[in-house]
């Protein structure tokens, strides 16, 4: 089906692990039709945990793209992990999608990774609907976690749902907009939606809250300002108007509830999809840059006219094939045809694009278009946050930025052949998951692998040794430590030798100054304009990656240097000696100098902890994270249990599950995601550094 621009929806569903993410997809893809048989999480069966190793944990790791109808709406839905080891698909996700539904669970409601996706989406200016699911369960409030979406999220919940019916006897909703009671029928996933007029017991509550909803619409939206203050009352098409509004420009969240597994809602959550969240038409349009021109600003219109520009936001391999998932912002993407890669400065070819349900590869088309996300096969060379265009209308648009990896562990193949294919297969896992890193260690012979946590590590290694069958030995996981600079400094890199046959030029000058970038070393070229330049173009492109290699293997404490923004300051080249590899050289020497000159400082990942348990556990808790080094920040109530808020160096936290579960008898429970890098003490720098 091909969809006018107007009826494209690019979503994510985002939520706390556990809040029925999972199943709320099922569902939704269940009554759009494209799945016969409806999955459960809990038989390890759906569409979208099409990896082995998902199903086997009952998590959604990798972000796969599906589309569906609903009405006369082409929804694409970006699937999205609910894991925090897995924070970089979350982010690259929420750069592609236009819209988001949140999923809560009506017992726990708002919880740390809520706050976390709903932060993440903030800042991606991404406009959303909250789904509170889980009704049907023993303990729900429907009302209690609308009062959270306000006091703990900042947001204005516009309700327009209301529950009919509490925990197992929940049974549908009272639809705010129209004032129908909408029931449900049947046992799942053969339910009736059965349309009636809402029950005398329940009108007076729906009234009271039709009118709130009336009001807030009205203060939020200008248009409608004006008629509610004459009138007195906003009429359903004009509510409908106005939620759409005040959803578009962040100024409400639409609330609706619901119960995915027992079916109940998920109908009215695709209408609203269609009716609240934005096209692609509707939000503003993505922004890059001229590679030769890095302040010249381009931006790219949704027209099938205008040049090509696509974002890769996510590089898939299984065993066979390879696909780039793309979303296209302007231009067309035909089939067949050659597009460019300015960072890597390659030409790729369309070999075929899809659309796509899960990991089954669908339609096949001709040409796609703006807005549209599809997975394209036949690249070689692009990784995920490339920008592909046209080779005469060059644009970047800026690259995905990862936090630092947190953990690493050595992996050492038993044989040779199991190293040229452990490393083959390292290869592929870098080029699919930005926030893993392969490093070499000169001085063990080992590879070491980074990334966020224990489970994306153990994720990794099930993979490498399972579904890519290499024979290897694999080491516990460790820390990831960091360094950085306190202080600014300035130094040159010569690489000159002009004796001989062939010589080496280059010369380069660099600053290094602290920068609270969150993650890797930043490039700039602050070298003054001229013309001819005064180094060619290929050369400052040499220099950056001599810059960001050096920087990745470590400059003091053979921990990768992060935090720090090198600028060029000046350079020069010879004729005839000057190479890309001697400014690469150059480069490396300059920022080791640089960065010697101040000295460098270790830095710790830290976490945030958030652990909850009953009241009368709350000291030993405290008392063992004190121990931890951690900084207690918070202690709140959530009915009868106690909920500590702390940061905590990682160093600290292995083992934390058991002592938890023995300190409480088994009745706490915890989460854990990284929140940043501190400067480790003295006594981690002397083990891990001297
Ligand atoms: P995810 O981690 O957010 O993807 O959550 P899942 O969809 O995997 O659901 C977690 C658990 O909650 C599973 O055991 C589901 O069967 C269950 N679950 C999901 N939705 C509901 C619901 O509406 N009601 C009840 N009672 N359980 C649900």
């Amino acid at each position: 089906m091909n969809a006018p621009l107007e009826k494209r929806r690019n979503i994510g569903i985002l939520a706390h692990i556990d809040a029925g993410k999972t199943t709320t997809t099922e569902r939704l893809l269940y009554y759009a039709g494209r799945t016969y048989k409806m999955g459960e999480v809990d038989e390890g069966t759906t569409v979208t945990d099409w990896m082995p190793e998902e199903q086997r944990r009952g998590i959604t790791i990798t972000a796969a793209a599906t589309d569906f109808v609903w009405r006369d709406c082409l929804v694409t839905l970006i699937d999205t992990p609910g894991h925090v080891d897995f924070t970089a698909e979350v982010e690259r996700s929420l750069r592609v999608l236009d819209g988001a539904v949140i999923v809560l669970c009506g017992v726990g409601g708002v919880e740390a990774q809520t706050e976390t996706v709903w932060r993440q989406a903030d800042r991606y200016r991404v406009p959303r609907l909250a789904f509170i699911n889980k009704l049907d369960r023993l303990g729900s409030d429907f009302f209690r976690v609308v009062r959270e979406i306000e006091d703990r999220l900042g947001a204005t919940p516009l309700v327009t749902q209301l529950p009919v019916g509490r925990e197992r006897d929940f049974r549908g909703v009272v639809d705010l907009v129209n004032m129908e009671m909408v029931l449900f029928d049947g046992s799942p996933p053969a339910i009736e939606q059965r349309r009636q007029p809402v029950v005398p017991e329940l009108l007076d509550e729906a009234r009271r809250w039709r009118e709130k909803l009336e009001e807030q619409v009205a203060e939020r939206v200008e248009t409608l300002t004006e008629k509610y203050l004459d009138v007195g009352r906003l009429d359903e098409t004009d509510l409908r108007t106005g939620i759409r509004a005040a959803t578009l420009s962040l100024k409400g969240v639409p609330v609706l509830c619901g119960s995915a597994l027992k079916c109940i809602g998920v109908q009215l959550l695709l209408d609203a999809v269609c009716d609240y969240l934005p096209s692609p038409g509707e939000v503003a349009p993505a922004v890059g840059r001229d590679p030769d021109d890095e302040k010249r600003e381009i931006e790219c219109p949704p027209d099938p006219e205008a040049p090509l520009v696509a974002l890769a936001f996510k590089v898939a391999f299984d065993r066979y094939d390879e696909l780039v998932y793309l979303r296209i912002y302007s231009g067309r993407l035909r089939q067949g045809r050659r597009v460019y890669n300015p960072r890597q400065n390659k030409k790729e070819i369309v070999s075929r694009i899809y659309r796509m349900l899960a990991n089954r590869k669908e339609e096949q088309l001709a040409e796609a278009g703006p807005g549209d996300i599809v997975a394209v096969s036949g690249f070689a060379h692009t990784v995920t946050g490339d920008t592909l265009c046209e080779s005469n209308h060059a644009v970047v648009l800026e690259p995905m930025r990862f936090p630092p990896t947190v953990m690493s562990m050595a992996i050492e193949p038993r044989s040779q052949a199991d190293r040229d294919r452990l490393v083959e297969s390292l290869r592929k896992f870098a080029r699919e998951d930005p926030t893993f890193e392969v490093k070499n260690d000169p001085e063990t012979g080992q590879l070491v692998v980074s990334g966020m946590g224990e489970l994306h590590l153990e994720v990794i290694k099930h993979r490498l040794l399972e579904d890519f069958g290499v024979d290897a030995n694999v080491g516990e996981p460790r820390v990831a430590y960091k360094e950085t600079i306190a202080a600014e400094s300035e130094a040159e890199g010569r690489v000159i030798q002009q004796t001989g046959q062939r010589g080496a030029f280059a010369v380069v000058r660099l600053r290094v100054r602290p920068a609270e970038l969150g993650g890797a070393v930043r490039f700039l070229n602050l070298m003054p304009a001229a013309t001819p330049p005064k180094i060619r173009h290929r050369f400052v492109a040499a220099i950056e990656r001599g810059v960001l290699d050096t920087a990745r293997g470590g400059v003091v404490t053979g921990y990768p240097l992060i935090n720090v923004e090198a600028l060029l300051l000046d350079a020069e080249e010879h004729p005839v000696d000057s190479d890309d590899v001697a400014f690469e050289a150059a480069a490396s020497m300059a920022l080791r100098r640089a960065v010697e000159s101040v000295g460098a400082v270790l830095l710790e990942p830290v976490m945030s902890l958030e652990a909850v348990a009953p009241a009368q556990y709350l000291g030993d808790i405290i008392a063992d994270l004190n121990a931890r080094r951690a900084d207690i920040r918070q202690v709140g109530e959530r009915g009868e249990l106690r909920v500590v808020s702390a940061r905590v160096p990682l160093s600290e936290m292995f083992g934390y599950s058991t002592a938890l579960r023995s300190l409480t008898q088994g009745r706490g429970s915890y989460t854990l995601e990284p929140s940043g890098y501190q400067q480790a003490p003295r006594k981690v720098y002397e083990r891990w550094v001297l």
